[in-house]
This record gives structure tokens, sequence and C-alpha cells, in this order.
């Protein structure tokens, strides 16, 4: 099944609202394996949504629109999908029930103008929107296809969207999707790719995807198969682990600074930081995780030479001799924060943040 996102909006198209909406339903098509062949962006106009709705249906099964479904005369959306299905807007007392008492529960006056909320379209399947007044509205095509509408507030989008993708299972007998992630650190994303070069050959003839998602610091490689090749998937995951298990610290939502303290107190040791450039990111991290006092001593911020001299005791002719910013020095910081803080591990920071102090070397 092959699926196409339209956002219909202004706001989206002059920069004021970011697309968050297609972000979330291509996430769950896919973890349904509904492939999302284009995202697109268009105008609250009636011609735009026409052309738009019409070009998708041509390669896709399944068209999901957001936006446009408010009460006011600038939401046009139902009014444009109406016409285009021949179909007519009838009052659907049931719902409108609900938009009343809707606005009974938030105390809010019901304005005349939300009665159009509960006018919907004949021949349309209507899902019922109990986070706010505009329903979604599923049409199947003569052809067989679908076109579902829902309303541009994510909440709302998202509320309504939970309640389509198990009908659109149940109807075309999707399998979810198998993820599995392992984490790396310590490794770019293109040497990580060099190094797996041929497992990931197998793995792809296998029909399996193999996606690498880098963020700072970290790269993330993520299979993705039928729910019936799951054991495969761990069992590859597992084997790249352990062969890169220097680079590879956890497997999917796991936090670096989580693990390294579970290693700690699994092991009664502790740890503190002395740091420079990171000014103090470092022991944040460390002391982000619950519990992190079972291992965690604390710091010294040592920004300055004149602090790394006095507070670490790191030797003034060692920083002449090779700048603060040098293994030697770094070195010394942490060697003398394992004293100091009387901790079995010190972790030392010294570099250049930037955007200016660098030279070629450092
Ligand atoms: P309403 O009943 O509130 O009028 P609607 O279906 O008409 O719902 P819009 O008027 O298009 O929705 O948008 C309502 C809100 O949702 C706006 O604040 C808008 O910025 C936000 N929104 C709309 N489309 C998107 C999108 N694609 N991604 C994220 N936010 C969106």
């Amino acid at each position: 099944m092959n699926s196409h996102i339209i956002t219909i909006g202004d706001e989206i198209l002059v920069g004021q609202t970011v697309d968050t909406n297609s972000t979330y339903i291509a996430q769950q098509l896919n973890s349904i394996g509904v492939a999302v062949s284009e995202i697109q962006s268009i105008k609250d106009d009636e011609t735009a949504i026409k052309t738009a709705l019409t070009n998708a249906l041509k390669n896709n099964n399944l068209v999901i629109l957001t936006g446009g479904l408010g009460p006011t005369n600038d939401d046009i959306t139902k009014k444009v999908l109406t016409n285009y299905f021949n179909d007519e807007l009838i009052l659907y007392p049931e719902i409108l029930k609900r938009i009343k008492d809707f606005f009974k529960k938030f105390n809010k006056p019901f304005l005349e103008v939300n009665m159009h909320q509960a006018m919907l379209p004949k021949n349309a399947k209507i899902i019922d929107n109990n986070l706010g007044t505009a329903s979604g509205m599923w049409w199947t095509t003569q052809d067989g296809k679908e076109v579902i509408s829902l309303p541009g507030v994510p909440y709302e989008m998202k509320g309504l969207i939970n309640k389509i993708i198990p009908q659109l299972q149940e109807k075309y007998q999707l399998g979810e999707l198998y993820h599995h992630t392992i984490l790396f650190q310590g490794i770019g994303e293109a040497k990580l790719a060099e190094l797996l070069k041929d497992e990931e050959e197998e793995i792809r003839q296998k029909d399996i995807t193999v996606s690498y998602l880098p963020s700072v610091g970290q790269v993330k490689l993520r299979l993705t198969g039928k729910q019936t090749q799951k054991d495969y998937i761990l069992k590859e995951l597992q084997q790249i682990k352990q062969t890169y298990i220097k680079y590879c610290f956890g497997e999917q939502d796991d936090l670096l600074e989580k693990v390294v303290g579970e290693i700690l107190k699994s092991r009664q040791l502790t740890v503190g930081t002395v740091e420079s450039c990171t000014g103090g990111a470092l022991a944040a991290k460390l002391v982000s995780v619950a519990g992190s006092s079972a291992y965690y001593q604390g710091s010294f911020l040592t920004y300055s030479n004149q602090l790394k001299e006095k507070i670490v005791g790191v030797d003034k002719a060692l920083i002449e001799k090779h700048g603060a910013v040098s293994q030697e020095v770094v070195e010394a910081m942490a060697k003398n924060g394992v004293k100091k803080l009387g901790v079995d591990y010190c972790i030392s920071t010294s570099g250049i943040a930037g955007p200016t102090g660098g030279t070629t070397e450092k």
C-alpha cells in the first residue's frame, strides 16, 4: 500500500507553523508497513486542494490530508472535498450532541458557527473527534482508494490517527513492522557504514531496511523488517554489537549516561569530572540520571589555566609547554582529579568550543 500526505494551511507555507503532522502520520503509517511516497504542503485554496488530491490519487491508494476543518470561513477543506466527491453535507445529530456536550464540559458558550461542525458529508465515514469539534472524514473512492481528512491541530490529529491505524490494519490485513536499534558512540556514521559493509549487504538481501541515524556524538543503527524476521534482526544486531562492543553502548532508548551509571553502580565504582570547555555539561549529564548519587561524587570546573593549576594542581610548566588544550594537560587534569575528588574514575575535558580560537592543530 502506498500513501501520500497533504498538509493544508497558509501558515505552513509562510513558515509560521512547522509541519509536525506529516512526521507523525508518516511514522504511524510506516509502523504498519504503509510506504509514504510523498509529503506535500499546500495553501487553503480550492484549486490547490483538488489538484493535489487528483495527483496524489494517481499513484497511491491512500491519501491523508490535515488542516482546514475549523468552523470559520477560511477553513475550506470540508467544503472542497465534499464537492470533489459529489457528496453533500447533512446534519449528524449524534455529532451535534457531542459537540454541544464538549462546550458544556468546558463551560464555553455554544456558538451558532459550531453547528457547522456537525454538518458532515453523507457518504464519508465519520471519525469522531473527542478532543475537538472537527470530525475526521474518510471516503473510499469507487476504485477502492482511501481519502482521509483530519483536523490540523496536532493533538486532535494524533487522537484520530490512532483510531485510524488499527482500522487500516484490519481492512488491509497489514502486519506491524518490527524495528530494533543499537547505539554507537565514538565512531562516525561513514566509518561505521564502512565497517559494516558486508553485514549490511547480507541483511539487505533479506529485504530488511538498514538505517544509520546520526545525532550529536552518536549513531543509531536501525533494522526494520517484518514481525516474522524479528529473531533474525535481533541475532544480527547482537552479532554486530559484540564485534564492535568498543563503540556500541546500548540498544533502543538507552542513554549513554544511564548505561555508564549502571556499570559503575553494579561494580560499586565512583566517578567525578574536571571540566574546562564543557563548562559543567558533562556533570549535568551524569546527574540527570535518577540514582546517580550512588556513583557520582562531584566535579571541578576549571575553565582558566589558573584554576587548572590552583584547584587540580596541573603543573604550570606543562601548560606552558603543551598549551591547555593538549593531551598532556587533559590527562593531568583527570589523574589529579582522581586523587583530589577521591573517585575511581575521573573524566576531564579540554578543547576549543569555537567558533573562534581554534588553530589548524587544535
Ligand atoms: P480548527 O478546528 O482548530 O480550526 P483545523 O483543522 O482547521 O482545526 P487548522 O486551522 O488548519 O486546523 O490548524 C489549527 C492549528 O493546528 C493551528 O495552530 C496550526 O498551526 C496547527 N497546524 C495545522 N497544520 C499543522 C501541521 N501540519 N503541523 C503542525 N501543526 C499544524
